[in-house]
């Protein structure tokens, strides 16, 4: 691991000025569970000269209920949101997004915030400085993507950004944007649909490099919703999903009013599938319906040669979901 400064920040402003003032680049830490790998594995072109400790700050650990919604702090941890009785009762998409990321360990640390800002899990991306060099991949600044002439078996379905086909890895970002979260930083309210990019570089989101995410919030459930995830992983415990979803949609009268359905795990970015969402505006929720509002979500995939399988689990994973809020 190359040396860096480290700050215990007291307040959210000292910490934007710690990293405004570093003249090389500047990272804040939550639960570590992410950078700390990236920073033992020496991943980035330009290492870090500063971290900045986020958990010093107090306030940002906060969960509650208001009138527009639930607020959850940056810091509040993955194991906080599962094991609320609040967030299971309202917003169980999310409750369950939680409960299924990582190991109890890894939830005991990571926070929400950490989560939807995490790096690409790309083996390439990843692949350790100190084990024959650093792979500096286009995503890096380097020159090519050895995934798509590589191994691609876990990698995008629906094409490249930027030549770079590694799918977003968070588990709790299909249920943020299901919820229609809101996502507050130090400078502004991100609508979560705008929240995630691909387009700058290593980074997973939107996010200047002097930004901080101070809090999210999820609008109060409307009667007769309903919201719920579901992840397809190799291993029951601590893997990241082949393919996540999450729902939420509203039913009254028998019919389906409103609906957020957003996969993960299959482009760069969380996807919206608006064409299945339209599909069942009006509509029962049958099992019919559920299964063609699964094939309209896959219908525009570009799978590569190795991961032609992740089309099936990503059609299946939407109507199953899609289903779990029938009951
Ligand atoms: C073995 C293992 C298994 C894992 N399994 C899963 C899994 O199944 N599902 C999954 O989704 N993830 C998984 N993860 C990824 C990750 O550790 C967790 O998602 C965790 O929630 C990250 O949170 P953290 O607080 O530890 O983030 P950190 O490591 O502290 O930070 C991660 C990134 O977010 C940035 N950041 C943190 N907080 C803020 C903030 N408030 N504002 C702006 N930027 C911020 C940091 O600068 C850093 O770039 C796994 C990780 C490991 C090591
Ligand atoms: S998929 Fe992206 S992160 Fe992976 S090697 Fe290609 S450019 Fe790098």
């Amino acid at each position: 691991m190359k040396r860096f400064d480290h700050f215990n920040a007291t307040t959210v402003e000292e910490a934007v000025t710690l990293l405004n003032e570093s003249e090389g680049p500047s990272y804040v830490i939550a639960g570590g569970s992410d950078l700390m790998g990236c920073l033992k594995d020496n991943l980035w072109m330009e290492s870090p000269e500063r971290i900045v400790n986020l958990k010093t700050i107090p306030g940002l650990k906060e969960l509650h209920v208001d009138d527009d919604g639930l607020h959850i702090g940056a810091m509040v941890t993955l194991t906080e949101i599962a094991e609320s009785d609040t967030v299971k009762e309202q917003w169980p998409g999310l409750a369950e997004a939680a409960r299924r990321t990582g190991s109890p360990l890894l939830r005991n640390m990571g926070t929400i915030a950490g989560n939807i800002c995490q790096e690409n899990r790309c083996w390439y991306y990843r692949y350790p400085d100190k084990i024959g060099g650093r792979i500096d991949c286009v995503r890096k600044g380097g020159k090519r993507c050895l995934a798509v002439p590589g191994d691609h078996r876990f990698h995008s379905i629906f094409g490249q950004v930027n030549k770079c086909i590694a799918v977003n890895p968070s588990d709790t970002a299909p249920a943020l944007v299901a919820l229609e979260a809101t996502i507050k930083t130090t400078k502004r309210d991100i609508p979560v649909d705008e929240f995630f990019s691909a387009e700058m570089g290593a980074q997973s989101t939107v996010l200047d490099r002097d930004e901080i995410v101070t809090e999210i919030i999820i609008p109060t459930p409307k009667a007769g919703s309903f919201s719920a995830f579901e992840k397809i992983a190799y291993r029951k415990s601590i893997d990241f999903a082949i393919v996540n979803c999450a729902v939420s949609i509203t039913i009254k009268d028998d019919k389906v009013t409103a609906a957020r359905i957003c996969l993960n795990g299959v482009h760069n970015n969380p996807r919206r599938c608006e064409t299945s969402e339209e599909l069942l505006i009006g509509k029962k929720l049958t099992d019919a319906v559920a299964q063609e509002a699964g094939e309209l979500a896959v219908a525009e995939a570009k799978p590569l040669f190795q991961n032609i399988y992740k089309v099936q689990m990503a059609k299946t994973i939407v109507t199953d979901t899609l289903l779990e809020c029938n009951n």
